[in-house]
């Protein structure tokens, strides 16, 4: 897709970032470029119409989940949950824990915001060793949501972050 090639061109590799040895991704420019940024909204909103029928629910990653939900769940007409950190959202929320590489951290909704049985699409930018879209799918268990699909704009295939990940994985770049 023509869309899909545009938005690879616009993605800025940063080495050693945001420690050595690690090659950052950066997605920002894309955002730059509102032609770009559209084209992209629309192949994520098109493709999970066709392939994640009845979705209700797009879930965003915090943060940079945060970019490209909200214009899916506009583009689709259905509601935008995000996941955040811990101590970020007011009121009940349901947590779960998760393992980063040294020490946990848990993530969390606000408990209000997904039904029991709703069906979800959760959004993030990038899928590495997964442990963060795992985290996510834990929590949607909690809240009893219906996980229809994971979608990701850049899947770092070498990590096999799918492996963790029991939900049809979308991703569109490696
Ligand atoms: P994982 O939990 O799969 O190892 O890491 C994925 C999370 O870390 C995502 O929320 C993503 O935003 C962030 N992340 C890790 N590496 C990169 C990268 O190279 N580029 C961007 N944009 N995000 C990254």
């Amino acid at each position: 897709d023509p869309r899909i090639q545009a938005v690879k061109n616009l993605v800025e590799l940063v080495e050693d970032f945001p420690k050595p040895g690690i090659l950052f991704k950066n997605l920002f420019p894309v955002l730059r470029n509102p032609a770009v940024f559209n084209g992209l909204i629309q192949v994520l909103s098109e493709d999970i119409k066709a392939r994640c029928s009845g979705v209700e629910v797009i879930v965003g990653l915090d943060s940079r989940g945060f970019l490209f939900g909200p214009g899916v769940a506009l583009q689709l007409g259905v509601a935008f949950v995000p996941v955040r950190k811990k101590g970020k959202l007011p009121g009940e929320t349901i947590s779960v824990e998760y393992s980063l590489e040294y020490g946990k951290d848990s993530c969390e909704i606000q408990k209000n915001s997904i039904r029991p049985g709703q069906k979800v699409v959760i959004i993030d930018d990038l899928l590495a060793t997964g442990g963060t879209m795992k985290a996510a799918c834990d929590l949607m268990e909690a809240a009893k949501a219906e996980v229809l699909a994971c979608v990701v704009v850049i899947e770092l295939n070498e990590l096999n972050g799918k492996d963790k990940l029991k939900y049809p994985v979308i991703s569109y770049l490696s």
